[in-house]
């Protein structure tokens, strides 16, 4: 039978839909036809080449630069049962000859590697694999445009060269009009088709917050973690300083918090970034040079102390909150220091001019007065018509006005300047200054020289910054920073569509948003449940070293939390539920979720009688769990269950008295509650996670 798209993305991943655009994609890769794919940060790109990845008869390559991501990503592939694996800097020598055994045997489905491994072995064993699909993953890192451009990414063209029927993929969060023509060059996309989908994160909300004194950010960053226990969350600064200074703020008030910057050592960086991945540590204050590596889907909130340098970097950074989809808040905070702090650090560096605009266009977001959603989307090329309702501005609108006439002044001026010139160029124009350059350019006889006089250089500036984040302009930095109109913009001008713009204030008379943090509102969520959810989830995840979410994503255990799945039918109907996730771990979650159910009598899923039937042939829990490929935590709670059931199952024989012993005491110590990981650490996880849930079943069976 042909492997239908949506049929693995059911039974493998567990989902029920595909997203926007993600079929198209997997169409076109599976007809052996190349492809751009820009999505935003969370918004399933991954997925494109995963599909046709199973599909294709051979092996899929994923370049990525992003090391400490592709263990993630294997370990999420592995934990579906698919066979994926790495080849980085990281591995030893022995595990390198590993990985390339199984690739050259046709072991792999897919190989993520990074481009310096590519390129060393691209002449060597690469060459004897069936290759069937190559994404590259982080494409912008391979334009000179970007932001983070890698020397390596520019030799991917010679690998494509070396693969011709073979289809490409480029894959990226980031990349604005020139960069994208530039990496389909780059890397030799002669006849891909682009796939752009829309950049808006509608769970993110936003808020901005300017001109705020330092204790009291402080003040206000405690008060809003303090209204999210237990939450993750980010919280970016500009210097390594601020980092452990915040931090230390917060660890003072009690939080669960550790810095990050690029001046620990790797250990101690490595060590963060595991801990905050496994939830042992809630809240990371960070450099920007932290969650470039991070996939973690539960991440609540991010904070930012500072202005950032663009808003390419903002918006990947507020996009690794929510990236499972529910509600999750992001604050930004700046005051003019940092935007001058910035302004000096790019006078120093390369592509000055451009980053110098990148910087104004971020500041001109963090002072705009309209939706704030609408201005991000449009810096990226995305049109919204209506307002986002979920941000500050939106939630306090200011004064406006028709602004048709004003922007139809600016636009004609464009017009007839051939759009050509930047915005100073434009208002000087405007407002029929007399200099060189428009001497020079003869703008003197244009019709549109001088008939904005009426009005301030700072307004105008003000207006046209307005009209670009209505999307009425675009601002081409890779072309000075020439103003275009855009199909909007035309509109305008002919007189089809009337504009709103609003009257610049002074910042000190700016209006403060008064409005309290929301709190995202859970439906039918039964809480107690998802907190047990959420303990099975870290034990399991404990056990088997890898993150919780990995495991589970949080939007997985809501789900359970409200649709109360007790069969192995209905909890392969929860979204991110697949067969091998089912098969692993289905029978631990729902036993936890059968007394929230009322179910009186836990069902004989097959999956209990199939380790019930290798326990009566004799094996050990060990065996069984190696027989059955599941965990041994696993096997212990079917082995459980079936005991409770009343089958003969000589539990005592599994774990000593002693043990039982012991664990009775810090048991009843704790109240009888059913958590293992108290007990596991109050016996200085001495005592395993099976022995204790064993130890529990025997002590309230036998009284
Ligand atoms: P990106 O690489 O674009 O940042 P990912 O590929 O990591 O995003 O996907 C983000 C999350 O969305 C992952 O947890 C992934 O499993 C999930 N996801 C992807 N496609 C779907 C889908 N069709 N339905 C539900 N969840 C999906
Ligand atoms: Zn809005």
């Amino acid at each position: 039978m042909k492997k239908q798209p949506h049929i693995i993305l059911k039974n493998i991943f567990g989902y029920d839909n595909f997203r926007p655009l993600q079929e198209q994609i997997i169409n076109r890769t599976i007809e052996g036809k190349d492809s751009f794919v820009l999505m935003p940060t969370g918004g399933g790109k991954s997925m494109c080449f995963q599909i046709p990845a199973l599909i294709f008869d051979g092996i899929t390559i994923v370049v990525s630069p992003l090391i400490s991501l592709m263990k993630d990503q294997v370990q999420a592939l592995k934990s579906n049962g698919i066979k994926a694996d790495f080849f980085n800097s990281s591995i030893s020598t022995k595990e390198e000859n590993e990985v390339i055994t199984k690739a050259i045997n046709g072991d792999l489905q897919l190989l993520y590697l990074s481009p310096e491994k590519l390129i060393s072995v691209s002449n060597t064993w690469l060459k004897q694999l069936n290759i069937k699909l190559v994404a590259i993953d982080e494409a912008h890192c391979v334009s000179m445009w970007g932001h983070d451009f890698r020397p390596e990414y520019t030799q991917l063209k010679t690998f494509r060269n070396s693969l011709p029927n073979v289809p490409f993929m480029a894959l990226t969060a980031t990349a604005d009009k020139s960069a994208r023509k530039d990496i389909e060059t780059q890397l030799g996309l002669s006849n891909s088709k682009l796939f752009i989908s829309s950049f808006d994160r509608k769970n993110l909300s936003i808020e901005v917050r300017g001109q705020v004194a330092k204790k009291k950010k402080l003040q206000e960053i405690v008060s809003f973690i303090k209204r999210r226990k237990n939450e993750s969350g980010i919280i970016y600064c500009l210097s390594r300083k601020n980092t452990e200074e915040v931090a230390s703020f917060l660890k003072a008030d009690g939080h669960s918090v550790a810095f990050y910057h690029a001046g620990m050592t790797f250990d101690e960086r490595e060590q963060t970034q595991t801990d905050f991945i496994n939830d042992d540590l809630k809240i990371v204050v960070a450099t920007i040079a932290f969650g470039m590596g991070i996939d973690k889907s539960n991440v609540r909130f991010v904070i930012h102390y500072n202005l950032p340098k663009n808003l390419e970097g903002y918006y990947q950074e507020i996009g690794r909150a929510g990236r499972d989809g529910l509600p999750s808040e992001t604050v930004l905070y700046y005051n003019m220091r940092d935007f001058v702090l910035y302004s000096q650090f790019a006078d120093d560096g390369a592509n000055t001019a451009m980053q110098k605009e990148k910087l104004n266009r971020m500041l001109q977001f963090a002072e705009a007065k309209s939706c704030r959603r609408k201005i991000l989307l449009s810096y990226f090329g995305e049109h919204l018509t209506e307002n986002c309702g979920n941000c500050d501005v939106c939630e306090n609108p200011p004064k406006d006005f028709d602004g048709t006439i004003l922007s139809q002044k600016a636009l004609s001026g464009i017009a007839r300047m051939k759009e050509k010139d930047g915005i100073t160029m434009l208002i000087n124009v405007l407002r029929g200054s007399n200099n060189a350059d428009i001497h020079s350019k003869q703008y003197f006889t244009l019709k549109t020289y001088g008939i904005g006089k009426d009005v301030s250089f700072f307004d105008w500036r003000d207006y046209v910054i307005q009209m670009a984040n209505q999307g009425l302009i675009e601002i081409m930095y890779a072309e000075s920073s020439a103003l275009k109109i855009t199909p909007i913009g035309w509109q305008v001008l002919k007189g089809e569509k009337t504009i709103r713009l609003t009257t610049p204030i002074a910042a000190a008379d700016k209006k403060k948003a008064q409005k309290t943090l929301k709190i995202a509102t859970e439906g039918e969520v039964n809480k107690d449940l998802f907190t047990e959810l959420k303990k099975i989830r870290l034990a399991i995840a404990k056990e088997e070293n890898m993150p919780a979410y990995i495991v589970f994503s949080d939007k997985s255990l809501k789900l359970m939390a409200s649709e109360l799945p007790t069969t192995e039918n209905e909890f392969l109907a929860i979204s991110g539920v697949g067969m091998n996730k089912m098969e692993k771990y289905g029978e631990e979650f729902m036993s936890v979720i059968r007394p929230f159910k009322n179910v009186a009598k836990p069902r004989k899923t097959p999956t209990t009688i199939k380790t019930y039937n290798l326990y009566k042939e004799g094996l050990n829990p060990k065996e069984i769990s190696e027989n059955r490929g599941l965990s041994i935590t696993t096997i212990f709670s079917h082995l459980s269950q079936l005991y409770m059931e009343g089958k003969k199952v000589d539990l005592e024989k599994l774990v000593a008295k002693e043990v039982v012993d012991k664990v009775r005491v810090v048991f009843n110590e704790f109240d009888r509650k059913i958590e293992l990981k108290p007990i596991y650490e109050k016996l200085n996880e001495q005592v395993s996670y099976g022995e204790i849930r064993l130890s529990i079943t025997l002590i309230l069976k036998n009284e």
